[in-house]
């Protein structure tokens, strides 16, 4: 292996000439933060989400679903993402150039620490550590007491929030407000009904499901880390709110992960705890251990598609950083050219997202389990009298008994706990200028005994997100290389089960003899699903290896003119170089239990033994 430095300027030109991906619509001028990915790209994204399919979703019999991106506004209202999902933004005041508050403020912050006296250097890394907790008010004292300006040194207006949904409008006058989906969550939460019949009622389970997701990011930028569509993978994992234990969480207990709990974050200490799983759930490091499972996953898939276990760790989100559905969460930050960056998000959304969905809807997300034995319990609901309000607030009735009937129990203990003197209360109503003034008449709390045959709850959700493209950028710096005193021969070591093309069928030279061999080889591969490419140009064989390690192949397969006299061909591996010489009848199975994680070359090279008469490189 290299130990040249990494190039990000020599991976990129590397990503660019072989189309890994590239800047969407480029000839028209292009749009910041939309990329296309080219045949490379699109093959290890294709393979990525393969092995995540089986990882996750196979091996836990997850309910994979396939749902619209275009999402109604009610959606996303009840959901709180209209009004909360939202970045802080500035902009110069001279030119309008818009810039993230807290990118702005970090980068000026980490320039300033380079000079800072000692005291300082103290603060600012204090600052800097939780960046990500800070909210409008606390960024714009930031931004005045470090007198935060433009790239082109002029002032910044005020931070203000800027929503990240991208806005559609449905149907042919536009009449049905919508938005493309920024998560593939809600389509999800929205089916949970029909899910939990999918199971047999049987909890707990999960959901999954693959596809674009959309965020209007402010300053999209560092290429496929932010931008404005991509891929996510996600999984809802629904659980009763009291029994978050997950029945396979033995299996990853043991697996010692880098954690950086947000106590530590809040001292301003970067240097993570290595522990395993067992103990930070025991511990309450990590709060459950359904999340602790699928922290532990989430590893094991990151470690099995090639990221550098070194690389990577779980930041825990600070209080304010933690988005507005969540009650706990992970990052799995990937450390790259960029600094550490979350590529998964796993979070305990708690019940939030399905208790919204039924107060807007109306619609029971919830859980009915049997109880053993029925039990007289005291009930207590609110009694809404459609009459009564109907009667007094003749249009305006509806609206008023759609927000009571939206409330929960809880919400409606509190309102109706702020009575006046005569039992009356006054609440605020959507849509209604003055105070609705609820008589007892109109809405109380009642309170009954009854017999109860089911137990009824609305269950928690533990939710692993994927950011595809976030994790295959990172993966490509992780694997990436030069080959020791020749700075120009690029490899990309990624695991076979990835890789692109599996193989490659190179003949010595365009002998016509060879040409019979090099397609029997390439029908063998086809059959068992090994994408392969044929190099019969006239490039010296060296040359076209070369060509193939740039992007990631790790087989290459040889015919030459031994190969025409006993049916034998080089198999050539990508990181080593090393080859073996084999039957062309067993190469192709032999490369598939490679690529199927059955065996290792290591394995290969001890049954067939190195062939070193024609190691050409
Ligand atoms: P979040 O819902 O914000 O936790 O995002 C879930 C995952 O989506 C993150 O862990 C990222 O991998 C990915 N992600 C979020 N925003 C972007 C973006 N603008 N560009 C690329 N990936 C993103």
């Amino acid at each position: 292996m290299s130990s040249a430095p990494f190039s990000r300027a020599r991976l990129e030109e590397l990503l660019k000439k072989r189309f890994f991906y590239a800047p969407a619509f480029s000839i028209y001028g292009g749009v910041a933060g939309l990329y296309d990915y080219g045949p490379p790209g699109c093959a290890l994204q294709a393979n990525m989400l393969a092995l995540w399919r089986s990882h996750f979703v196979l091996e836990e019999n997850m309910l994979e679903l396939d749902t619209t991106i275009l999402t109604p506004h009610d959606v996303l209202k009840a959901s709180g993402h209209v009004d909360r999902f939202t970045d802080f933004m500035v902009n110069d005041s001279k030119t309008g150039d818009f810039y993230r508050a807290d990118h702005i403020l970090e980068d000026r912050l980490e320039k300033r620490l380079k000079e800072a006296p000692e005291a300082e250097k103290k603060e600012i890394e204090r600052i800097l550590s939780q960046l990500d907790d800070y909210k409008e008010v606390q960024l714009q004292a930031l931004m005045e007491r470090f007198q935060v300006r433009s790239d082109l040194g002029n002032e910044l207006t005020p931070v203000i929030p800027f929503n990240l949904m991208f806005g559609a409008s449905i149907g042919p006058k536009g009449q049905i407000r919508g938005y493309l989906r920024p998560e593939t969550a809600q389509g999800q939460f929205t089916n949970f009904k029909r899910l939990l019949e999918c199971n047999y009622e049987r909890m707990p389970f999960a959901s999954a499901q693959i596809g674009k997701s959309f965020r209007n990011e402010i300053s999209p930028r560092a290429g496929l880390l932010r931008v404005r569509e991509f891929t996510m993978a996600e999984i809802e994992h629904y659980v009763h709110p009291e029994k978050k234990n997950h029945p396979r969480f033995s299996e990853v207990a043991h697996l010692v992960l880098p954690f950086l709990p947000s106590s530590l974050q809040m001292e301003g200490i970067s240097k993570t705890l290595e522990m395993t799983i067992g103990e930070a759930v025991e511990k309450k490091v990590v709060d459950n251990e359904t999340l602790g499972y699928f922290l532990g996953r989430t590893a094991m898939y990151l470690w099995k598609i090639g990221v550098n276990g070194d690389r990577l760790r779980f930041r825990q989100h600070l209080p304010n950083e933690m988005s507005h559905y969540a009650s706990d969460c992970w990052d799995a930050e990937i450390q790259s050219s960029y600094g550490w960056v979350e590529c998964v998000g796993c979070a305990d959304r708690s019940a939030y997202d399905l208790t919204m969905h039924t107060q807007w809807t109306k619609e029971k997300l919830v859980v009915r389990e049997r109880l053993p034995e029925p039990k007289i319990m005291q009930v207590k609901r609110l009694e809404v009298s459609k009459k009564d309000i109907g009667m007094a607030y003749k249009k305006d009735a509806k609206a008023i008994v759609d927000m009571l009937e939206r409330l929960t129990l809880c919400e409606a203990e509190d309102l109706m706990a702020k009575t006046d003197s005569e039992g009356n209360t006054a609440v605020s109503v959507d849509g209604i200028e003055s105070l609705v003034k609820l008589t007892p008449a109109m809405a109380k709390i009642v309170e009954s005994v009854e017999t109860v045959h089911v137990n009824e709850y609305t269950p928690n959700v533990i939710e692993p997100s994927f950011g595809i493209g976030r994790i295959m950028y990172s993966l490509l710096e992780h694997v990436f290389w030069t080959r020791e005193g020749d700075e120009q021969r690029c490899v990309l070591s990624l695991p076979a089960a990835i890789a692109p093309l599996k193989v490659l069928v190179a003949p010595l030279s365009n002998h016509d003899d060879f040409t019979p061999f090099c397609r029997e080889l390439v029908t063998l591969f086809r059959k068992l699903d090994l994408n392969c490419q044929v190099d019969d140009s006239s490039a010296t064989i060296g040359r076209r290896y070369a060509r193939s390690d740039e992007v990631g192949v790790p087989f290459a397969v040889t015919v030459d003119f031994q190969t025409v006299k006993d049916r034998t061909v080089t198999l050539r591996e990508r990181d080593s170089t090393a080859q073996v010489r084999l039957s062309l009848d067993d190469v192709a199975t032999t490369i598939a239990s490679i690529v199927r994680g059955e065996r290792e070359w290591t394995n290969i090279v001890e049954k067939h033994g190195l062939f070193v008469q024609q190691a050409l490189n």
